[in-house]
């Protein structure tokens, strides 16, 4: 009754600092881990169960900086669905989203890839903030599901994760 019958990869995106490693701790450990090595590029396991389905979770945490457009189209080309992440705290993070939708779409030749668009550090509350609703604004231009998320206090990080398995799951034909 544990059978794995499905595995999904989920990638990681967006710019350098905006809490990918930290989102994806919390997810997977329940903590939040304040320093993070910036550099490396991991790969997680985790069984998830969503709907009463054992779904396994390889979870792509890039580090952002790959020196070579290749090594990033390979994670764009694999990915079964993507993270794409700003942070509140950092407008030109925001603004850096829709060339990452762009570059996605361009490499599957799809623009029904599954993502769900999340802004990290919901603690924080800066002059410039990243409002909700800018948030939602743009992802209802790509027509994705959006989370407002904080790595530190553990909000939303498992509901954005799960929005995006089921979103996943629906364009394999799994449910
Ligand atoms: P990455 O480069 O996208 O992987 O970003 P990191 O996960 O390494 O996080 C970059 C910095 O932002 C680190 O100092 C984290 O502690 C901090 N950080 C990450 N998530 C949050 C959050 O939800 N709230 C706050 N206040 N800081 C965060
Ligand atoms: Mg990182």
């Amino acid at each position: 009754e544990d059978d794995i019958t499905e595995i999904y990869q989920v990638v990681m995106v967006g710019e350098c600092g905006v809490g990918k490693s930290a989102v994806t701790m919390q997810f997977l450990k329940g903590f939040f881990l304040e320093d993070y090595e910036p550099t490396v590029d991991d790969r997680y396991q985790k069984i998830v169960n969503i709907e009463g389905t054992n779904v396994g979770l390889e979870i792509v945490d890039t580090a952002g900086q790959e020196a070579y457009s290749a090594i990033r189209d390979k994670y764009l080309r694999e990915g079964d669905g993507f993270v794409l992440m700003y942070s509140v705290a950092d407008r030109p993070s925001y603004e850096k989203i829709p060339e990452l939708v762009k570059q996605i779409q361009k490499v599957r030749d799809s623009d029904r890839v599954p993502c769900v668009l999340v802004g990290n550090k919901s603690d924080l509350d800066p002059d410039d903030r990243i409002s909700e609703e800018e948030g939602q604004e743009l992802a209802s231009s790509f027509k994705i599901p959006f989370y407002e998320v904080s790595a530190k206090g553990a909000q939303n990080v498992q509901e954005s994760y799960i929005s995006l398995i089921k979103l996943i799951r629906v364009q394999a034909g799994s449910i």
